[in-house]
């Protein structure tokens, strides 16, 4: 049911001693990978509208009830947290691509890549919306997703699991990977 393409990256338990090349930042362009529209739920009827990128800024309004559309509210640009309670809402029911970060307090790799999910949400901000789960207090998400090892990041499309990965990898790899969910 769930096309992985895991990857054997360096996680919490698999591969110590190797150090993390996270933070080998790309001095990313905004806007290189340029996805031509975006599609963003109404707040007031659900209708979700496709809206060319380049009319982001001009204000727009629902297709279907002229609510004037938040986008910065569906992708705020910085990380959400999601619990066993709101990750129906946050990730499944989302109309759009969501990176989920799984993570716990104690793991080093994920402290070494919470200021880059954080650059990474900025980044990516109208485009893909990033979540944070912490799977100590959210043992149920964790466990239906099957997340054994820290840090684990999985790509929802329109609530479809399209990818996992799972360790910290590298910036770069990270952005490949985000790029095949615009
Ligand atoms: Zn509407």
């Amino acid at each position: 049911m769930e096309p992985d393409s895991t990857q054997p990256g360096r996680g919490e338990r698999a591969g110590q001693g190797r150090k993390s090349l996270l933070g080998s930042f790309q001095g990313g362009v905004l806007g290189l990978m340029n996805a031509d529209h975006i599609i963003v739920p109404c707040g007031n009827c659900g209708t979700r509208n496709r809206i060319p990128r380049a009319r982001l800024k001009e204000s727009p309004v629902c297709g279907r009830c002229r609510t004037p559309i938040s986008v910065s509210a569906a992708y705020p640009g910085l990380a959400v947290d999601a619990t066993d309670r709101t990750f129906q809402q946050e990730v499944l029911q989302f109309p759009g691509s969501v990176l989920v970060f799984f993570w716990a307090t104690w793991c080093g790799y994920c402290r070494s890549l919470m200021p880059v999910i954080g650059e990474l949400a900025k980044k990516y901000a109208g485009r893909i919306k990033f979540v944070r789960l912490q799977t100590d207090t959210n043992q149920a998400t964790a466990s239906r997703y099957d997340v054994l090892s820290l840090p684990t990041l999985l790509l929802f499309k329109n609530g479809r699991q399209v990818n996992r990965l799972v360790g910290a990898l590298p910036r770069e790899q990270l952005e490949q990977q985000l790029s095949a969910l615009l």
